[in-house]
């Protein structure tokens, strides 16, 4: 159950029930909120006299949930807002990692030249092989953001332990968590102490009601700021890297409040698929896609195999208009 405390409470009834329902204690947009824990579906008369609104959860959704809050939440970005009442999809490109220097301006001018205006790169590449490209560190980190901030562009990058979480909270405009951090305490409550927008990928393995909570130890955290993004999950097929799951999307969109964000070239893992997969996530009517591109994606140091090269990421930009329209929405 979700409380808002009335102004101006009496606040020796308000501890006490604060202790009595084990509640996490937030301030949102000046409104004292608590969050109650367990399933609780009523409260004592006694605390009626500070209890201003209460709203009483179905399910282990709360701060998340639609019958908490029935808009989806907005997060602006720069120029850019996500969600809302906005109707955007919000078009995110960039290679897996950020590899060279040339690598990322040659990247950074193309989506400029698009119109794109967040770009993504890893830097603290989450890797299945100790042998694997682990990305370029702090280093990688510095010249991703400068270069970005030399292009105008707005950047997310992935956080792979809580090791350089606060680095990135402080330099990214986004954090991006990805799948095989999702259930990271440590870079939950660290994302939830801040108010960055952060990127939630769902594990591979997770399901909805798994994912819905890593994200409400964001939101109870007191970061209003969470985005969802589907990038596939593990089922028995095996000539396709992950199953995208759209039915779990039309879920997100129909009972979380939280704008929704597609990744379908982790779901496909092969860059012939990703076009087609981009428009069918674009008929969803999302808030946002997450594609990567690269260059020379033959010699990309991670995801070779589904990255784009940026005449394919163009030509897949011209497409998306009609079908975007189509369903109320707008690329920016
Ligand atoms: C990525 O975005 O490059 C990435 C590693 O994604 P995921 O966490 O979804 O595997
Ligand atoms: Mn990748």
């Amino acid at each position: 159950m979700i409380v808002h405390v009335r102004e101006g409470a009496d606040s020796a009834l308000l501890a006490k029930m604060i202790q009595t329902f084990d509640a996490t204690d937030l301030n949102i947009n000046g409104t004292r909120v608590l969050v109650l824990s367990g399933k609780v579906k009523e409260i004592d008369n006694e605390f009626a006299s500070i209890v201003d609104e209460q709203f009483v959860m179905e399910t282990d959704l709360q701060l998340a949930s639609r019958s908490y809050h029935r808009e989806t939440r907005e997060v602006a970005l720069g120029s850019v807002s996500i969600g809302g009442t906005t109707n955007n999809t919000v078009f995110i490109s960039g290679p897996c990692s950020i590899e060279s220097r040339e690598q990322i301006v040659e990247v950074a001018e193309r989506l400029v030249k698009l119109g794109i205006t967040i770009m993504r790169a890893g830097c603290f590449k989450p890797r299945t092989s100790p042998y694997s490209f682990m990305g370029l560190g702090p280093k990688g980190l510095d010249l991703l953001v400068e270069t970005c901030q030399a292009f105008g562009l707005s950047v997310i990058t992935e956080v792979r332990d809580s090791t350089h979480v606060d680095e990135v909270i402080e330099k990214a405009d986004i954090i991006q968590i990805g799948a095989k951090a999702m259930y990271d305490h440590g870079i939950l409550k660290a994302c939830g102490a801040c108010t960055k927008p952060v990127l939630l990928k769902r594990g591979f393995g997770t399901t909805l009601q798994e994912f819905v909570q890593a994200a409400e130890f964001i939101l109870s955290g007191g970061n209003p700021n969470v985005m969802l993004c589907e990038r596939g999950i593990r089922t028995f097929e095996t000539h396709t890297r992950f199953t995208l799951d759209l039915c779990g999307v039309a879920y997100l969109k129909e009972y979380t409040n939280l704008p929704v964000i597609l990744d379908p070239s982790h779901a496909m893992g092969y860059s012939y698929g990703v076009p087609d997969l981009t428009r069918a996530c674009t008929a969803m009517g999302v808030d946002g896609l997450l594609i990567e591109a690269h260059p020379n994606p033959k010699e990309a140091k991670s995801d070779a195999a589904q990255q784009l090269t940026l005449d394919e990421l163009e030509d897949l930009l011209a497409t998306l208009g009609p079908v975007a329209s189509a369903v109320g929405r707008t690329i920016v």
